[in-house]
């Protein structure tokens, strides 16, 4: 699919032909990476943070946010529950937060590697080479670490750089890869000043990258930062602006399906949080093949405060459990089995001759 055809779909309206583009993308999804979807439950376990991203609520300025570390035995507790609800994966995620120590974050990995058949994967920020070594080394198996915009300008605008950094997160996935993790990244839709341009940028540097997971998700102001204080802030004008909307979710989902089909690509929670009936659900029929769940104890969820309204602030990890498989038995998909690893989700574009 050429950039301008990509340009074409972000700017489209009408529900029919965004139906066919949906249907198409369907049809990518099950050639490619089949009806299984797989279940990564997701483990906040630290919402303490050195950065001071403009766009998330548990950036360092933010003193609202009532910090918490999780205990190795709580951690340790969500991943036996994992197990048992069949997930092939837990996520662990964090603020970029120097109290997890390293060696702490290895026998971690190490534990959950040898106490249960989970696949790991970490998310905890720009951490350094030799800690992300080190984890690698102790079984971990893939690393999430969104670049959230291709636009360098825009980016260093909402992500300060800490000082002493030598990567930036473009640079820091490239480290990551060659330490052999697998590779999650993504961006938010709808970032002020994220142009149409921008975004057709990260669609392109998704296939480039070879990445295994592309997340995107729209973008959710969160009162207590920069972005979210100023609703005009740094947006461009209207028709130059990408909305953060549901649907224009879809369509980054539905294209970067077609764009990269066979990556393993989730139905965000910010998706989820912004429809929170169908939202998942939809995103799984537009391309879309993995879900991750929240397994984080309910004390600690609120505090986990990202976004607003996050979904699961109200929903605990039973509730989102059950709904999940009745949603999967209504769209008639299995569960995966395994850990639903694709390494090196290359981006052929192979799907373009089944669409033209
Ligand atoms: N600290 C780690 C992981 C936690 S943040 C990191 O930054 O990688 C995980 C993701 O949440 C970010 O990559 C970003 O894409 C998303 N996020 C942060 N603030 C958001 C907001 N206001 N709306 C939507 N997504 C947001
Ligand atoms: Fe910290 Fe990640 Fe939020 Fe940035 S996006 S402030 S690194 S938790």
């Amino acid at each position: 699919m050429s950039r301008e055809e990509v340009r074409k779909w972000l700017h489209e309206n009408d529900p029919l032909r965004l139906a066919e583009l949906y249907s198409q993308a369907d049809t990518v999804r099950k050639n490619y990476v089949g009806d299984e979807i797989h279940l990564r439950g997701l483990v906040e376990i630290s919402n303490h943070c050195l950065q001071n991203c403009a766009y998330c609520g548990l950036r360092r300025d933010n003193v609202v946010v009532e910090r918490y570390r999780m205990s190795d035995s709580e951690i340790l507790e969500c991943a036996y529950a994992a197990v048992s609800r069949g997930y092939g994966t837990i996520v662990l995620q964090s603020g970029e937060d120097y109290g997890l120590e390293p060696d702490r974050i290895s026998c971690l990995v190490s534990r959950i590697k040898e106490e249960t058949p989970l696949a790991v994967t970490l998310s905890l920020g720009e951490r350094f080479p030799e800690e992300l070594a080190s984890w690698r080394e102790a079984g971990a198996d893939r690393y999430l670490l969104k670049f959230e915009t291709s636009d360098d300008e825009l980016y260093e605008r909402i992500h300060p750089a800490l000082p002493n950094r030598v990567y930036s997160r473009k640079g820091l996935l490239r480290v990551i890869k060659d330490l052999g993790y697998e590779v999650g990244s993504g961006i938010m839709i709808g970032l002020p000043g994220q142009s149409y341009d921008a975004l057709i940028n990260d669609l392109f540097l998704f296939c480039e990258m070879g990445l295994d997971m592309i997340g995107a998700g729209p973008f959710l102001p969160h009162p207590e930062t920069p972005l979210g204080q100023d609703a005009t802030y740094a947006r461009l004008p209207e028709g130059e602006q990408v909305p953060g909307t549901e649907e224009m979710a879809y369509k980054v989902i539905a294209l970067t399906r077609i764009l990269c089909p066979d990556a393993n690509i989730p139905g965000t929670t910010a998706l989820a949080s912004l429809n929170r009936e169908e939202g998942r659900k939809l995103a799984l029929q537009r391309g879309a093949n993995v879900v991750m769940p929240n397994l984080t104890p309910g004390t600690y969820r609120r505090c986990y405060e990202i976004y607003p309204e996050k979904l699961c602030f109200h929903e605990d990890a039973e509730w989102e459990h059950a709904q999940l498989m009745q949603m999967l038995a209504d769209l008639g998909r299995p569960p995966g089995k395994g850990s639903g690893g694709r390494r090196g989700g290359s981006c052929t574009c192979a799907a373009k001759e089944m669409l033209l």
